[in-house]
Parts: structure tokens; C-alpha cells; sequence
């Protein structure tokens, strides 16, 4: 018997869809969502089993029920998905995480007879999973960032209209629940190090992709134009203010885009943010979700338009049409850090490895770092 009434109609209608196939073919998720199971334990009113065995799996589990798009890994490969009733796992993976967030459930540490002491490099997706699976498994895990908050650029890239910040705490609260240790406002020294080694076993460096990337054409260096990450970061502490009528131009088309264009409705419903993409509407990047969410927000798009310059008046052109604006956003993307270590005991993963990603692939790696560094060889 499903408890309708401790989900919403949406999850209730996803959680009756699954048939709980003997062999479920649901397997797209990148960190291995075990979805038949969870719906069977949910089905059977074990709402907290569900929720605790989503988050031993995937810790960020609330996080990824709201923004991961699922419409890239687990819907698809649903068995009754091309029927047009595939299940769609996000809003009851979102609802069943947000509870058990709520329950006073406390993992148990492993007893490990090598304990290793680990520090990792940023608290964002990589940095919580990882330090999670090696506190519960028994090691010593120090997550150091430099913000005041764990979360990364989850907390600090989405904006709060796509995404419940105070579910960050509650995770936090639940990793320290089993030694996790955290080192907020605390910056690394990335040029040396090794130097972390003289007390940690292993570093795992999991920094992220924070610099914005530039158009690099003329213009960009005025004072009205913002690298999306720097815009989302500052909206996070505090909202910009945009008058009524203001027209901000985000370049982009991708997720970060619409974050950024979302950020100025939200700021002032009156102000107009116009998405400038140099390609057609089937092209944009972002998750459909996203996309119509802007649409109702009353964000604009101008497509095919291939920004040439920068200029008084906004942008200018390759055909030479312009776009008269007060201020622009560029969101094309964000350029990878550089490291200069080859020391096998230190490690790099998530966005400052592989560039700008999912939450849910960040946690995938950060299950393969850790099943890598529960090697006895290692
Ligand atoms: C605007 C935007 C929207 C997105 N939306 C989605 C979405 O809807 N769904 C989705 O799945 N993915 C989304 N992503 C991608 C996702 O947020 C990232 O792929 C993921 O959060 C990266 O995790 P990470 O652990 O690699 O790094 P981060 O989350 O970037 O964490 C790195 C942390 O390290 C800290 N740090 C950096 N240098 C140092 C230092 N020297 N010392 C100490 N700390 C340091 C940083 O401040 C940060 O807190 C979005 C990305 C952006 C930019
Ligand atoms: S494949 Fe679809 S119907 Fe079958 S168990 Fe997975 S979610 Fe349920």
C-alpha cells in the first residue's frame, strides 16, 4: 500500500507507475541508484529504509531529487519508458531524501583495521560524498574549503528558486554524524600540495571549475559585463537590484545560462533577462525543466545570434543587428584549473578534472575514488 498521504500526488503517481521488475532495467543512473528497490521499500511504507539507502549510495540524493536531469540518465532506460510511462524517479527520490534529511537516523561507522587519515580539497558534490563513504568506511576524512558553506557550486551556482539550500545543513549534519570533519573559509595552498601529505595519508583535490570563460572579443573588459559564476556567487550573498524595464543579455545556452537569466526575474519580475545563443532553439543545452521554468519566469531568447562585440549601446552582431542592453552576462562556460603534481597520493576529481559536469557524475567519481582508495593497494 502506498502512504498517499505522506507524498505528493506527483511522487504518488511516479511510485505507482513502477511495476518492480524482477530485472530492473532502470541501471542509467551514473552513481548506481538502486531506483526498484527504493520504490519497494517506499511501496512497503519503509520510507526511511528508502531514504537511508539512497543516501549510503548517493548522499546527495535530496539534492539530486530536485536538479539532476534525469531526463538524460535514469528515465530512459525505464522498461516502460518508450510506453510514455516511464518512471520518473527525481521528484520521489526528492521527497523520500528531504524526509529521511529530517529523521534523527545516524549511520554506523565500520571498524577498519587500516584506518587511513584523508583530507579533501572542497565540500562541494565530490567533496561530501567522498569524505561520507570514507567516514562511514572507518577512515579519517578533513574536508577543507574556502567558502563559509558546504555545498560548492551547488550552493553557490543554483539559484535558491531551483534549489532548497538549507538541505546542504542537513547533509552537513549527517556526515559529521560520522566523523566527518569540515574546515570552512579555509583555503588550500594548491600550488604546494604535497605539503598536505606531512600529515594526511592522501589528498584528494576537488576544487571545481570556479573562472568564468571569456567571449575574447571587444567590450568584454566593461564594467557592465559579468563571467556568469562571479554573477551567481555575488546573487547568492545578496540579490542584484535591477530597475524596472532593465535589459540584461546572458550569452549561453546551457543550464548556467537559464540560472543566471533566473537570478535577474527573481531580482526584479519587471527587469527583462534575454538568453542571446548563437544557435536555434533545438540546440539550447539546458534540461527541458530549466527551460520551461524560464519560460514561465518570462525570460526571453534570441536565437541564432553570434555576439561580434561589445559596445555602448550592448551587443553588436556578426550580422550586424544590435542589442540594445544594460548590463550582460557571459555564460558559456568556465575554464578547468591547472595542476602541476603527479604525486600517486594525491587525487583530482569532479568539475576541476573533467570541466563543468552533474552533481551525479561528481558523486559517481567520488564512488570510484573510493572504492579505488579501498584497494589494499592503495
Ligand atoms: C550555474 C550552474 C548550475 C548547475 N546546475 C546543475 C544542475 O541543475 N544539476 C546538476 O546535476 N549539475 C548542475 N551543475 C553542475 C554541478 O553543480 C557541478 O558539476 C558540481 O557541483 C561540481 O562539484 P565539484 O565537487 O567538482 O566542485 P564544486 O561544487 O565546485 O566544489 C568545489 C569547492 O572547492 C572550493 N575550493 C576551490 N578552491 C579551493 C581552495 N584553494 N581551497 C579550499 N577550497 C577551495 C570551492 O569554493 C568549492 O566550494 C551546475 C553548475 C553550474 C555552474
Ligand atoms: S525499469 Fe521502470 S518499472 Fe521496472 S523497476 Fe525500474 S523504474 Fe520500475
Amino acid at each position: 500500500m502506498i502512504k498517499a498521504m505522506e507524498f505528493s500526488e506527483t511522487a504518488t503517481n511516479e511510485i505507482q507507475k513502477c511495476l518492480g521488475c524482477l530485472k530492473p532495467f532502470c541501471d542509467g543512473c551514473p552513481a548506481k541508484t538502486h531506483i526498484r528497490d527504493a520504490i519497494k521499500l517506499i511501496k512497503e511504507g519503509r520510507e526511511l529504509e528508502a531514504g537511508a539507502m539512497l543516501f549510503r549510495n548517493n548522499p546527495l540524493s535530496a539534492v539530486c531529487g530536485a536538479v539532476c536531469p534525469a531526463y538524460k540518465f535514469c528515465n530512459p532506460t525505464c522498461i516502460r519508458f518508450n510506453r510514455g510511462m516511464g518512471v520518473d524517479f527525481n521528484a520521489i527520490e526528492n521527497e523520500v531524501s528531504k524526509k529521511f534529511l529530517d529523521s534523527d537516523f545516524k549511520f554506523e561507522r565500520e571498524v577498519n583495521a587500516n584506518p587511513k587519515r584523508f583530507l579533501i580539497i572542497g565540500a562541494g558534490a565530490v567533496g561530501l560524498s567522498l569524505s561520507f563513504y570514507l567516514s562511514v568506511a572507518g577512515h579519517s576524512a578533513t574536508v577543507i574549503d574556502n567558502n563559509e558553506k558546504v555545498g560548492g557550486m551547488m550552493r553557490y551556482g543554483i539559484p535558491d528558486c531551483r534549489l532548497d539550500k538549507t538541505l546542504f545543513d542537513k547533509i552537513q549534519a549527517k556526515l559529521e554524524s560520522v566523523g566527518v570533519k569540515f574546515e570552512m573559509k579555509t583555503t588550500a595552498d594548491l600550488v604546494n600540495i604535497e605539503k598536505y601529505l606531512d600529515k594526511f595519508d592522501k589528498v584528494i583535490v576537488s576544487t571545481g571549475a570556479w573562472e568564468s570563460k571569456k567571449l575574447g572579443i571587444s567590450g568584454e573588459e566593461r564594467d557592465n559585463v559579468f563571467g556568469a559564476i562571479e554573477f551567481l556567487a555575488a546573487a547568492h550573498n545578496a540579490l542584484p537590484k535591477f530597475a524596472d524595464g532593465e535589459v540584461v543579455a546572458v550569452i549561453g545556452g546551457g543550464d548556467t545560462a537559464i540560472d543566471c537569466a533566473l537570478t535577474v526575474k527573481v531580482a526584479n519580475p519587471k527587469s527583462r533577462a534575454i538568453i542571446v545563443y548563437y544557435k536555434d532553439a533545438n540546440s539550447l543545452k539546458c534540461a527541458p525543466r530549466e527551460r520551461q521554468m524560464a519560460k514561465t519566469m518570462g525570460v526571453e531568447f534570441k536565437f541564432d545570434s553570434s555576439t561580434k562585440k561589445i559596445d555602448e549601446r550592448g551587443l553588436v552582431f556578426e550580422n550586424g543587428e544590435t542589442l540594445n542592453c544594460d548590463k550582460i552576462v557571459v555564460a558559456i562556460g568556465q575554464n578547468k584549473p591547472q595542476f602541476k603534481t603527479e604525486n600517486p597520493n594525491i587525487f583530482f576529481a569532479g568539475d576541476c578534472k573533467n570541466g563543468t559536469q552533474t552533481i551525479v557524475e561528481c558523486v559517481a567519481q567520488a564512488q570510484e575514488i573510493f572504492n579505488l582508495l579501498s584497494d589494499n593497494k592503495n
